[in-house]
């Protein structure tokens, strides 16, 4: 399934083993060596046998271990060494995850590279949610976006576009920006009191939820989040998910 001198860019999903998918699983066992991020999670890392080398190149928010032009070029250089190679990325590949550097670099020197999907973290932290991300004629559109900051400073977004009352906002890497996302979001014309909720550790034993409101996410951000990875959805989907606060709120309390 995996040949010599070939590259697979493979999903480990959002954290928890049992949302890899057996594609990824078959992948990491078939291949001699997998370049990991920081976001795969252990019990993803625990599934590798021994035999395969295991090599982290982690990337967390202001701590960048490997760049990514260093990444590119050991997945290159270990396939032209004939190497069977695994790049495991958190949740799905395709979503902010650099995947199209990975692909290029490859393509450019002719070494094969392909794709096997995972579990996106707004998919974990909506199935942890117990909401959808989707509501019918009320949450038509989704919008996957990142508002990751580069020195200290958020990359602007249309926040006229993303202001739409009749879209779920899926908002990665989103925390440290969280006042000029409320900000940029409520001066667009979303109301204060739009629904958000923050995932902390989808799918992991140390998942948490924050149920706030837009005028309130700087504080909650500020406040509620711990050290893990987490999701900003924003709509009035998430709203929908107070309603089945019952069972959530419990395993909040356990939780903490
Ligand atoms: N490719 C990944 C996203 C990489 S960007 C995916 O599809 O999920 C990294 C961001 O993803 C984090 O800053 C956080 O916003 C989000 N993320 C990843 N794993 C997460 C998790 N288990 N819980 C909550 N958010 C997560």
């Amino acid at each position: 399934m995996i040949s010599s001198g070939e590259v697979w860019l493979v999903g480990a999903g959002p954290g928890d083993p049992d949302l890899l998918t057996r594609k990824a699983e078959k992948l990491i066992h078939a291949a001699s060596v997998v370049f990991h991020d920081a976001l795969v999670g252990q019990g993803v890392l625990d599934l590798i046998p021994d035999h395969v080398r295991l090599v982290s190149v982690g990337k967390r928010a202001g701590r960048h271990s490997k760049d990514q032009k260093t990444i590119d070029m050991l997945l290159v250089e270990a396939a032209l060494a004939g190497e069977r190679v695994v790049r495991l990325k958190g949740g799905d590949p395709s979503i902010f995850g650099r995947s199209m550097e990975e692909l290029t670099a490859c393509r450019e020197v002719g070494v094969p590279v392909r794709i096997c999907p995972g579990v996106t973290a707004a998919s974990a932290a909506s199935a942890g949610l117990g909401t959808s991300l989707t509501l019918r004629g009320t949450a038509r559109r989704l919008t996957f976006v990142t508002a990751h900051t580069r020195k200290g400073k958020v990359q602007s977004l249309d926040w006229q576009a993303l202001a739409d009352p009749q879209a779920t906002l899926a908002i990665y890497m989103g925390k440290a920006s969280a006042p000029e996302i409320a900000r940029g979001l409520i001066e667009a014309g979303l109301p204060g009191d739009t629904p958000v909720a923050l995932v902390e550790n989808a799918s992991l034993p140390e998942e948490r939820h924050f149920h706030t409101r837009l005028d309130l996410l700087p504080i909650a951000a500020r406040t509620a989040l711990g050290d893990g990875p987490a999701i900003v959805l924003i709509g009035a989907a998430v709203g929908e998910a107070r309603l089945g606060m019952w069972v959530n709120s419990r395993e909040e309390l356990r939780l903490d």
